[in-house]
């Protein structure tokens, strides 16, 4: 080896800047046109393959600026596009493009934001960050917490917290099979599927779960709660949390948090809520009270990357006593030297989270939020709204489509023909056809839901490139495609 070391991996400093312009230049091209291409081009897997190729892993390399090039094309012509004005499906979010270009520059300085003698600057921008979304939440300074990789993680990193806090304190060296009482947690039927993920990863096995029942509105039913806790005390378990969900993922309703807040005061149980998607909406002033008692809770999951508009991925748990999570994640190993911290005390985000080497998924929420302000985000989030009740009006307003339900920026609804409207099997067929139907065709793209047993279209507004004329455009296109997917199916059934 010479005295300076020629790498194969290293870009030099022109070449870098030639590809980087031509990069941006293409990715601002992208950006501007997303509008006018189709929402998934809708290739199935094989045709993909047959595109990617099947070659071995390369021998030898190549240049750098062929293999961006060649991935600029394959990425902007055979994705979905969850960034189109028309893509309302699931709860993704356009990503900020601001978001793009913070993740090129923590990328490129890299900083391993699990210990902050490896991350000084990036380590205080994540704790701005948190504290910033703390106050867009509206709840406490004391809270602290760690962004993670999404809701999934958010809601994972205060479960264990939970444990940790209410299971007999022997478990943490003996396991949960030191005691012989079940542990138990409690949410609503609709609580997103991360809870059985836990109960399954963290040892308390399915039957800990306690789904309780919804009322008519589809929130937590509490006086269920409260009798199926009490009978669990009087059956030897030992009850550890209750999950709120302020904002469930199909519907978009909010549990009653300050009742769910006076329950677990009263048996003394850990008050965790999944805001996963909906909890950014407590910025709107008239929503606020939809949100009381969330200043109460132990823990809140919450996600950057819905409705924040954060590029994947970014997740945030946050938790009023973030001593909790230092309990639940720390350790000492004498392979780390990370004490020594100058001035302050030195907060290694190792100790707070599962992750250990950790990526600065801080920056791109850090630079929204500033670039779009708290004023501006209530204005987004607000339009995201009124799209959807917007679309909500408009679906009960047209006699061949039902508004089956809206709640923040989710409506559910679904095509009815003029003729036969009534046949509750066919109906719920048809929708799920059409569904197809429209998710292939990419002009629009939605989700689903069943509500009331009913087969829904689901839409939901966490876009802030959609736009008055886009919802108007969707509904001509499903009742186009309404129209078809139910001449043809009503034929094959005749
Ligand atoms: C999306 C969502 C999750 C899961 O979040 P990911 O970021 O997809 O891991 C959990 N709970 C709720 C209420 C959600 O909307």
């Amino acid at each position: 080896m010479k005295e300076s070391r020629k790498s194969s991996i290293e870009i030099e400093k022109e070449e870098f800047r030639k590809i980087g312009h031509q990069l941006i230049d293409d990715i601002s091209d992208f950006i501007g046109s997303i509008a006018q291409k189709p929402v998934t081009p809708n290739e199935s897997p094989s045709q993909l393959q047959e595109i990617l190729g099947n070659q071995p892993l390369p021998e030898n390399g190549k240049p750098a600026s062929e293999l961006i090039s060649t991935s600029t094309d394959l990425l902007f012509n055979h994705s979905l596009l969850n960034g189109h004005p028309k893509f309302l499906g699931y709860i993704t979010s356009s990503a900020s493009p601001i978001g793009a270009l913070a993740d090129l520059l923590a990328a490129s300085v890299n900083p391993n934001v699990g210990a902050h003698v490896l991350s000084p600057i990036a380590t205080e921008i994540e704790k701005q960050t948190v504290r910033w979304l703390c106050e867009f939440i509206g709840v406490p300074s004391e809270y602290g917490g760690i962004l993670v990789s999404g809701g999934n993680m958010a809601n994972f990193t205060a479960f264990l917290a939970a444990r940790t806090a209410k299971a007999p304190k022997s478990c943490k060296e003996d396991g949960i099979q030191s005691t012989s009482k079940r542990l138990t947690v409690y949410c609503s039927k609709t609580t997103h599927t991360w809870i059985e993920k836990a109960v399954i990863l963290f040892g308390l096995g399915t039957k800990s779960i306690r789904w309780i029942q919804t009322d008519p509105s589809n929130k937590m039913d509490l006086q269920a709660l409260e009798t199926t806790i009490k009978s669990d005390l009087e059956n030897d378990c030992i009850p550890l949390m209750v999950v709120g969900t302020a904002g469930d993922v199909s519907t978009g309703v909010v549990d009653n948090l300050s009742e769910i807040s006076t329950i677990c005061k009263k048996f003394d149980l850990w008050f965790h809520i999944d805001g996963a998607y909906g909890v950014p909406a407590a910025i709107i002033p008239k929503l606020r009270k939809l949100f009381h008692g969330m200043e109460d809770a132990d823990s809140i999951a919450l996600d950057p990357h819905k409705w924040l508009y954060s590029p994947l991925e970014a997740g945030c748990a946050l938790v009023k006593n973030p001593q909790h999570l230092i309990d639940t994640f720390s350790s000492h190993p004498e392979y780390y030297n990370f004490s020594n911290s100058g001035d302050g005390v030195a907060q290694n985000f190792y100790e707070y989270g599962l992750q250990n080497s950790r990526g600065f998924r801080a920056l791109k929420v850090w630079l929204t939020l500033q670039q779009v302000g708290r004023s501006g985000y209530e204005k987004l989030i607000g339009e995201d709204i009124q799209l959807s009740e917007m679309l909500f009006d408009l679906a009960k307003k047209h006699p061949e489509l039902e508004a089956v339900s809206q709640n923040l920026s989710i409506t559910t609804f679904r095509y009815i023909p003029l003729e036969n409207p009534k046949n509750k099997e066919y109906l719920n067929q048809l929708n799920e056809k059409l569904l197809n139907e429209l998710q292939a065709g990419g002009e629009v793209f939605l989700s689903n839901a069943i509500v009331f047993e009913k087969y829904c279209l689901r839409a939901c507004f966490v876009n802030f490139r959609t736009s008055e004329k886009d919802v108007k455009e969707i509904m001509e296109i499903i009742i186009r495609e309404g129209r078809k997917v139910h001449l043809k199916l009503s034929q094959q059934l005749s």
